[in-house]
């Protein structure tokens, strides 16, 4: 019999996902059922994105092997009481170098002060030499597969970065800290900090009044983790006090961030709309069917959710 698998993300995105999700199950030779609706019984995997605001019920997929995530945050599910059979989190080389790309650009446009460039084409000749990257300490809030592949990008053009994960870790090139102790280490040394832990309840508000203080005066935030991540009531006391001196934030606890936040017109607050990262169907389709090759040949799957943890 055929394998079914439950396309479970919205129609807007099966427009996209249909093609590369056939194309990468005929290259991995699994002749399986792709479908957006069936009975639940009969369904093997579920490919699944959050969407509207009524928690899915998994209960009814009695024989369903495991629930595979499009998104590499999965903070929306992976509570859901139904859920039973094992998640898995996105990890997908797309994700990774779009990542690393926003994260690159806008530690070197808060390096070099590009804003102070482009503010000041006005005539007059005001020459700053920026210090050079190995002296720019750059802090990273998450050794994950994200937070790792930044790290090292980052370290790779020569900032010192000090990485910070809830275990302890040893990547080389990389000063790995953990635990409280090593939390306010990082913060007071970076003069860029960024955030990519994933959102649990003991990432909320990571950065708040009290860690904002450790920070160097005018340091950098870029958070593109999640919004939950930092306390915006302290980011904004933060800003206005110049303790922070820029914040670049691409993720928010409202999406879209409403019209009237006070950050859309913080002079020094860069938003963008949760775009530094995105799942690319080409990349992420592979990575989707190589779990469903483990799942039907029984391998462990990878990127499997720490439910306790919640990432
Ligand atoms: P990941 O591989 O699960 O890594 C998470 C990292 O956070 C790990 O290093 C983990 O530590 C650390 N961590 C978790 N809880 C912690 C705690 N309480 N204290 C200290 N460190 C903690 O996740 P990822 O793939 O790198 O993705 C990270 C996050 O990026 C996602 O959860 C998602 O929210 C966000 N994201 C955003 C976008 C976007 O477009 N803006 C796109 C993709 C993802 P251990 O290593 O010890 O486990």
């Amino acid at each position: 019999m055929k394998p079914v698998i439950l396309f479970a993300a919205g129609p807007s995105r099966w427009r996209h996902w249909e093609a590369p999700l056939r194309a990468a199950l005929s290259d991995a030779g699994i002749d399986a059922d792709l479908v957006t609706e069936t009975t639940p019984e009969t369904v093997d995997f579920i490919i699944y994105a959050p969407g509207g605001d009524t928690p899915p019920d998994f209960t009814p997929f009695t024989r369903c092997k495991a629930v595979l995530s499009l998104w590499a945050g999965v903070e929306r599910i992976v509570g859901n009481p139904t859920l039973t059979q094992p998640l898995c989190r996105m990890v997908d080389p797309g994700l990774e170098q779009g990542m690393v790309e926003y994260v690159t650009g806008h530690t070197l446009r808060a390096h070099l002060g590009i804003d102070a460039v482009l503010a000041g084409q006005n005539g007059r000749w005001s020459p700053v030499v920026p210090p050079l990257a190995s002296e720019r300490p750059v802090a990273i809030l998450g050794l994950g597969a994200l937070g790792t592949a930044c790290a090292q990008a980052l370290a790779g053009l020569g900032f010192p970065v000090l990485g910070w994960s809830r275990r302890a870790k040893d990547i080389p090139g990389i000063t790995c800290l953990h635990g409280n102790k090593g939390l306010r280490s990082a913060l007071s040394q970076a003069q860029i900090i960024v955030t990519l832990l994933p959102a649990t309840p003991e990432t909320e508000n990571t950065l708040n009044a009290e860690t904002l203080r450790l920070l160097p005066l005018g340091a950098v935030i870029i958070n593109p983790g999640r919004g939950t991540l930092i306390d915006d009531d302290a980011l904004l006391a933060a800003l206005d006090s110049g303790r922070v001196a820029q914040a670049t934030l691409d993720v928010f606890r409202t999406e879209p961030l409403p019209p009237d936040h006070p950050y859309w017109s913080h002079p020094r607050v860069t938003v963008t709309p949760h775009i530094a990262a995105d799942t690319r169907p080409a990349s992420a389709s592979r990575a989707l069917v190589e779990n469903i090759r483990r799942g039907l040949e029984g391998a462990p799957f990878q990127n499997l959710v720490d439910r306790k943890a919640g990432y």
